[in-house]
C-alpha cells in the first residue's frame, strides 16, 4: 500500500510503499529513504491506488517502535502549516527532535534455534560459540561495538533476535514541602463552573478573568488534579518559564506528578528526555513556554494558558505562531476545554466573551484579607533635577524600608542611557548595520546594539564635529540603580534585567533573593512584572509610564495597561497594604488612568471603542507583510509590486496600508519595508496570500 508521509524537511508529503497485513495507522513513525540519507517521518494517511504510479515508489524502510504521534498534534502541524503560509515539514523540524527513537538501544538475544544449535554443538565456528555463550549468560547486550558484518550473518542464520528497547534517563528528583490548601468561595464557584465543563469531554474555551493575587494557580491545580484523575493529560502555558521558576514548584507540589518541562533554555537532551516521555504517554502533565503547543502530549483532556494576554506567546521571527490561538485549535482538536487565565485579558479573548464564543468567569477578589494596592499617579521629576524618582516616590521608599518590607521598581529601558548626543551639533551615534541609536552602558563604558549586538568603545568626542562633549539621553536600569544605591546606601539592591540575568541560573538566584528578603528594593525591566508572589513587597513603582504609550502599535495602550496593571498586582498580595506610584505626565489617558483603578472593564470597553472606530482587531483581520532586502531600494521596489499586485486584484476586499519603512527600517544590515492588510473576513487575507505565493513572493529558504 501506497501512503503519503510527512518528513522533517521544507518538502510536501512524499509518497511510499509499505507491505503489511494491517495499513499502517495515521501518525505512525517511519524510517524513509530521502536523497540518500535515511530520516524519520510520519505516515499521514494510506494514498489511493487508482492508477499505477508513474514512477518508482521508494520503500518505507521501517515501522519504527514508538508510538504513533497523537492525532491533535499531527492535526495542529497541518492546521497550522496551512494557517501562517508555512511549510508542515519545517514545523516538524522545528519542534521535533532530529533523530526520535535517540532513546532506544538496539539489543541482541540468542534465538530459540541458536539456543538448540549452541547446545548440540551444531556450529563449527569458535568465534560464533564464544558469542553464542556470551549471550546465553547475560541474555541480552547492547549492539554496541559489534561489527555489522558479524551481526548480519548470525541474524542470516537464525542464531540470534536483534530488539530495540528503551532507555530510560535519570530523573533529576526535586523534593518541596507539600502544602495542601483550600479553595476559598470565589475560587471554589469558579472551580465547580469549570469542573461541570470538564466533565463533558468537549471542546470549550473559558475566559478565567481573576485579578492579580486572586489565586487563579490555585484553580489551575485542582482542574488539573482532576482531569488527572481521569487518566488524561494537562497542558499549562505559560508566557516566559524562565521566569517564574516558582510556578514550577507551585505545580509540582501540588499535583505530585512528574513534569515535563519545556522551553527554548533546555539543553537538547533534556528537552529531548521530557518530549519522549510525553510521546510515550509517561508524563501527564506539561508545563512550558509558548512552543510547548506543539509538544507529543497523549490524551489531552484540559489546557491552561496563564496570563493570556502576554505577547511572549507570540513567535516573531522565522515560523510566526500565536500560542494562545492555537491553544483554541489544539483544544478544539482535542475535544477539551481550554481555559485563558489573566487579570488583563487581551481585548480578542474579551471580545470572544462578548460574541458568546467563550466561557467567562471572574474573580474580582484577592485571596483572604488581602485587597488591591492603592494606587497614586505622581508627576516624574523634572529634567533639570537628574532624578528618575520623584521626592514622593522616594519617601514611600523609605516608609516601606522602614517597616522592613521590600519594593520593586519597574523602568522598561535597559542600559545607561538609550543614546548619547552631542552638546554642540546633537549628533546621536548610530549602529552601522540597524537604524537604531546606540545605548550607553556604563559598567563596561561602551555602547551596544540592542537588536545586532555591535559593541564599541564610547567615544570622548563627537564622531561629526569633533566636540568633547556629550550628554545622555533617556536612562534606563543601570541609571536607576545608581541613583538609587545613592539614596539607600545600607540597603540591598538588586537590578534584574536581561543583561543581569544572561548567565544560566542568574535570573534564578536573583528572584531567590526577592523571595528570601535579601533584596530591599528591585529594579528592573518587564522582567519583575510577570506573574512573580513575592509576598513581602509592599511598594511599587512605575518610573516611567508613558514610554510605551506612543510605540506606534495599534496595541500600545493595551500593553501600557497590561503592564501597568500587572507591575501594580506584585504589591501588597500578602496582607493588602500594597501601594502603587506610577509617575506620568497623562494622567487623564485611560491606560493609566484605568489601571491607576483596577478596572479593567472600563479600559476594555474604551479601547474596543477605538478598536472599532478604526477598524482594528478584534474588529478586522490584520496581517502585516514585512519585505526585507539588502538594499533600500530593492525592498522598496518589492514592495510596490506586492501593492499594485495585491490593490489590482482584491481592492473592494482588502484594506492596504503602505508600504511603508517599517518602525525599524534596518536590522542587521537588511532595508526593512512594511505593509499592512487589513480585511473584514480573513479570507480576504487568505487570498492576497495565494496571489503572492503563486507569483513567489514568499522567502527562499
Ligand atoms: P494569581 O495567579 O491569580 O495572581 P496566585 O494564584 O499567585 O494568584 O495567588 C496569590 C497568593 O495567594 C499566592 O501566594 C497563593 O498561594 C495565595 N492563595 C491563593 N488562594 C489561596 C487559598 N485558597 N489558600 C491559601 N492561599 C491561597
Ligand atoms: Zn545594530
Amino acid at each position: 500500500m501506497n501512503y503519503s508521509v510527512l518528513v522533517p524537511l521544507p518538502l510536501e508529503p512524499l509518497t511510499y510503499s509499505f507491505d503489511s497485513d494491517e495499513p499502517l495507522p495515521k501518525g505512525s513513525f517511519v524510517l524513509v529513504p530521502v536523497r540518500n540519507k535515511k530520516i524519520w517521518g510520519i505516515v499521514l494517511k494510506a494514498e489511493a491506488q487508482e492508477a499505477p504510479p508513474k514512477y518508482a515508489i521508494k520503500k518505507i524502510l521501517e515501522l519504527l517502535s514508538i508510538p504513533p504521534l497523537d492525532s491533535s498534534i499531527l492535526e495542529l502541524i497541518l492546521w497550522s502549516a496551512n494557517y501562517y503560509h508555512y511549510s508542515a515539514g519545517e514545523i516538524l523540524r522545528s519542534f521535533f527532535p532530529e533523530k526520535i527513537d535517540a532513546d532506544f538501544k538496539k539489543t541482541i538475544k540468542i534465538s530459540e534455534h541458536g539456543k538448540i544449535s549452541f547446545f548440540q554443538k551444531k556450529i563449527k565456528r569458535k568465534k560464533i560459540n564464544s558469542f553464542l555463550e556470551k549471550l546465553i549468560e547475560e541474555q541480552s547486550i547492547s549492539s554496541k561495538g559489534i561489527p555489522k558484518k558479524f551481526l548480519s550473518e548470525l541474524l542470516e542464520q537464525n542464531l540470534i533476535s536483534v530488539n530495540m528497547t528503551r532507555t530510560f534517563a535519570e530523573e533529576k528528583t526535586i523534593a518541596y514541602s507539600f502544602k495542601n490548601k483550600t479553595l476559598n468561595e470565589d475560587q471554589n464557584r469558579v472551580f465547580l463552573s469549570c469542573e461541570s465543563i470538564l466533565q463533558k469531554e468537549k471542546f470549550t474555551p473559558i475566559l478565567l478573568e481573576g485579578i492579580t493575587g486572586s489565586g487563579k494557580t490555585e484553580i489551575y491545580i485542582e482542574l488539573a488534579n482532576k482531569v488527572l484523575e481521569k487518566n488524561k493529560s494537562v497542558l499549562i502555558l505559560v508566557p516566559e518559564i524562565s521566569l517564574t521558576p516558582q510556578l514550577l514548584r507551585r505545580f509540582s507540589t501540588a499535583l505530585n506528578k512528574k513534569i515535563g518541562v519545556i522551553h527554548s533554555g533546555l539543553t537538547p537532551k533534556d528537552k529531548f528526555n521530557y518530549w519522549s516521555q510525553m510521546l510515550h504517554g509517561e508524563i501527564s502533565v506539561c508545563l512550558g513556554a509558548r512552543s510547548a503547543i506543539f509538544t507529543p502530549m497523549q490524551n489531552i483532556g484540559l489546557i491552561i494558558v496563564d496570563e493570556e494576554h502576554d505577547s511572549a506567546y507570540k513567535q516573531e521571527d522565522h515560523f510566526r505562531y500565536q500560542a494562545r490561538d492555537l491553544s483554541i485549535v489544539r483544544a478544539k482538536l482535542s475535544n477539551c476545554a481550554v481555559i485563558l487565565g489573566s487579570a488583563t485579558p487581551s481585548l480578542e479573548s474579551y471580545h470572544n466573551v462578548k460574541l458568546k464564543k467563550y466561557e467567562h468567569y471572574q474573580i474580582l477578589k484577592r485571596h483572604g484579607n488581602a485587597t488591591l494596592p492603592i494606587v497614586k499617579i505622581i508627576k516624574p521629576p523634572k529634567l533639570v533635577d537628574e532624578n528618575l524618582i520623584s521626592p514622593l516616590l522616594e519617601k514611600a521608599l523609605t516608609e516601606t524600608l522602614n517597616k522592613k518590607k521590600q519594593a520593586l521598581l519597574l523602568l522598561n529601558r535597559k542600559g545607561y542611557a538609550s543614546f548619547l548626543t552631542c552638546k554642540s551639533c546633537g549628533h546621536v551615534p548610530k549602529c552601522t548595520r540597524c537604524s537604531v541609536s546606540l545605548t550607553y552602558y556604563k559598567n563596561s563604558d561602551e555602547l551596544k546594539c540592542s537588536y545586532c549586538g555591535l559593541r564599541s568603545k564610547k567615544m570622548t568626542e563627537c564622531e561629526v564635529c569633533e566636540f568633547p562633549d556629550l550628554s545622555y539621553g533617556t536612562p534606563g536600569t543601570e541609571s536607576l540603580e545608581i541613583e538609587i544605591k545613592e539614596k539607600f546606601p545600607s540597603n540591598n539592591i538588586d537590578r534584574i534585567d536581561s543583561d543581569t540575568t544572561k548567565k544560566s541560573g542568574s535570573l534564578e538566584k536573583a528572584l531567590e533573593r526577592l523571595s528570601n528578603k535579601n533584596t530591599d528594593i528591585a529594579i528592573g525591566t518587564q522582567m519583575i512584572s510577570k506573574g512573580h508572589d513575592f509576598p513581602d513587597v509592599q511598594l511599587v513603582g512605575v518610573v516611567n509610564a508613558d514610554s510605551s504609550l506612543n510605540f506606534p502599535d495599534f496595541r500600545s495602550s493595551e500593553r501600557t495597561f497590561q503592564l501597568l496593571t500587572q507591575m501594580a498586582g506584585r504589591a501588597g498580595r500578602l496582607d493588602g497594604n500594597g501601594i502603587v506610584y506610577i509617575q506620568s505626565n497623562q494622567e487623564e489617558n485611560p491606560s493609566i488612568k484605568y489601571s491607576a483603578k483596577h478596572d479593567y472593564k472600563s479600559f476594555a470597553e474604551q479601547e474596543l471603542l477605538v478598536r472599532k472606530e478604526f477598524s482594528y482587531p478584534p474588529f478586522s483581520k490584520l496581517a502585516r507583510l514585512l519585505i526585507t532586502a539588502k538594499n533600500d531600494n530593492q525592498a522598496k521596489n518589492i514592495s510596490d509590486r506586492i501593492y499594485q499586485l495585491l490593490s489590482k486584484s482584491l481592492k473592494d476586499d482588502l484594506e492596504i496600508l503602505g508600504p511603508s519603512p517599517a518602525i525599524l527600517s534596518k536590522i542587521k544590515n537588511h532595508y526593512r519595508w512594511q505593509i499592512l492588510l487589513k480585511a473584514k473576513d480573513f479570507k480576504y487575507i487568505r487570498q492576497a496570500m495565494f496571489i503572492l505565493k503563486h507569483k513567489d513572493f514568499f522567502k527562499k529558504k
